[in-house]
């Protein structure tokens, strides 16, 4: 409902220094002290389990805290306390719940420069977009709390929870993607076991205990990292969880179905997307915007430009493509705690896909700017640009998730938005033009879940861009997180009639 007020969480001003100051001082705090062993919480039970999983600092590859995880038996135990605290929660007025999830938006606030520190440590992310995180959990909270009633569905005689509700996020964004579906699946009245990502856990329990202490029930939120065997499979694919939400590959998506195709699985899968920048855009705020949407993160996120559809003109201008190479080399390479650092640390090892786009290039490409490893770290590379990818190529196919973009010519908007929509994906687009005409056409066709106009590809801010895709990019009915309606997939609910 857009014609609520909702007020976005601003998030730190980063050009004050004493913010700057406020994130170093967390930081070093944290890095003194030692990490207690991250256990399961079961219910009421806190439990360190034998065997033991690796928590590492991307930045500096060396292992930093070590987290239980959870046996078979543990997950029975798990789903046997989520079944018996789910109906007392879902009795529970939905005043009530709402008033604990507002709640957690307050303890999420206090604790943001905790968060951000945690994240420096755990996910290599910079304090600007771990800080972008955490406003998006506290907006997570303030909007689901108030979407039921804005939902017109006040009356919980028509209304159903799912039961139980699995949520496997990704480590790209630790924080603020496990706590919105966390408390989506709260307001609609289910219980929830969080699997948290195995690179990222310590951000995860920073932020379960936050949901905790500011009320949610300790048996209605339970915290269980599982191993990714049969584990982790007898969580996923049990029949007693009544949806899971993930969010990854396209290809854990799959799996997941082939473990229990009647699954209700709700996830956000895969990108390759794209920006055009037509000859009638501002060349200045698309270098620009584009840069952000690319590098931001390293382009670890789904929603990341990693090509940009760039019409003749604007293509074979030199004076564009000189100012697009000095901003790209102008991005501070660093450590995710040094305040400069745009481009951090990759999470994980390149995979195949990235190794390729970072260290070779295909027929007719050329690098205007060439990667190039750092420090000897295999995790920290400095930006590429590709020039002359081809339609149809490999890169222009294959999602990379990493600092590489590539860059292809096209002769006019139609063949850009024709090689835009090529693809088996459809998570975010965008276009930079100053033609209304142009932007009309655009918005008629692209086929993507999030398509921006005159603004960088990612960051989408709750209840302004609910953040959704299409394609393969999207499992399940595509309802959009931080938006109308996403509440309710995690109930069963009927239109009641109205008396006339
Ligand atoms: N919501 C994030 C954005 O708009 C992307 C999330 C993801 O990478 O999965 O940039």
């Amino acid at each position: 409902d857009y014609s609520k007020p909702f007020h976005n969480s601003p998030g730190t001003d980063w050009s004050l220094r004493r913010n700057a100051h406020w994130i170093d001082e967390k930081i070093n705090s944290l890095k003194a002290v030692k990490q207690d062993i991250i256990p399961l919480k079961i219910g009421r039970d806190t439990i360190i389990t034998g065997n033991l999983g690796k928590g590492m600092d991307p930045s500096r590859n060396v292992q930093i805290y070590q987290y239980s995880l959870a046996d078979a038996h543990h997950v029975q135990k798990s789903l046997d306390i989520a079944e018996k605290a789910q109906p007392v929660w879902e009795a529970r007025s939905i005043e009530e719940r709402s008033k604990i999830v507002k709640d957690v938006a307050i303890e999420i606030e206090k604790c943001r420069g905790a968060s951000i520190a945690t994240m420096a440590m755990d996910a290599g992310k910079a304090a600007a977009e771990s800080d972008a995180e955490v406003s998006e959990a506290v907006d997570f909270a303030n909007y689901y709390a108030d979407s039921l009633s804005w939902d017109g569905m006040l009356d919980g005689s028509e209304f159903k929870a799912l039961g139980i509700v699995v949520i496997t996020p990704p480590w790209n964004f630790p924080f603020a993607i496990p706590c919105g579906g966390i408390l989506a699946s709260l307001m609609a009245g289910n219980a929830v076991i969080i699997k948290p990502a195995p690179e990222s856990v310590l951000t995860a329990w920073v932020m379960a205990k936050q949901l905790w202490d500011a009320g949610v029930p300790r048996d209605v939120l339970q915290f269980l990292p599982c191993p990714d065997d049969e584990v982790g499979q007898s969580l996923v694919s049990s029949d007693r969880v009544g949806a899971v939400v993930l969010t990854g590959a396209y290809e854990t998506g799959r799996m997941f179905q082939g473990w229990k195709p009647d699954m209700r699985l709700y996830a956000e899968t895969s990108g390759k997307n794209s920006l055009i920048i037509t000859n009638a855009a501002d060349p200045d705020q698309a270098v620009k915007d584009l840069v952000r949407g690319s590098f931001g993160h390293s382009g670890q996120k789904c929603s990341a430009s990693s090509l940009a559809i760039i019409e003749a003109d604007v293509y074979d201008n030199p004076a564009f493509m000189r100012q697009l190479k000095d901003a790209v080399e102008s991005l501070t390479v660093g450590q995710s705690w040094e305040p400069s650092s745009i481009v951090t640390p990759l999470m994980i090892k390149p995979e195949a896909s990235l190794e390729r786009a970072l260290t070779s290039l295909d027929e007719g490409e050329k690098w205007l700017v060439e990667p190039t490893m750092l420090e000897n770290n295999p995790q920290l590379w400095s930006p590429g640009v590709k020039l002359g990818v081809k339609r149809g190529s490999w890169f222009h196919k294959t999602e990379c998730f990493g600092p590489v973009l590539g860059l292809i010519r096209a002769d006019d908007l139609r063949d850009a938005m024709a090689i835009q929509n090529d693809s088996d994906f459809g998570l975010t687009g965008g276009i930079h033009t100053l033609d209304d005409r142009e932007i009309r056409v655009w918005r008629e066709q692209v086929e993507v879940g999030n398509a921006y106009i005159n603004r960088p590809i990612t960051g989408a801010i709750v209840q302004r861009q609910p953040f959704g895709g299409w394609k393969k990019s999207c499992f399940g009915p595509g309802a959009k997180a931080g938006g109308p309606n996403y509440v309710s997939i995690f109930a069963t609910w009927e239109q009641v009639e109205m008396p006339m």
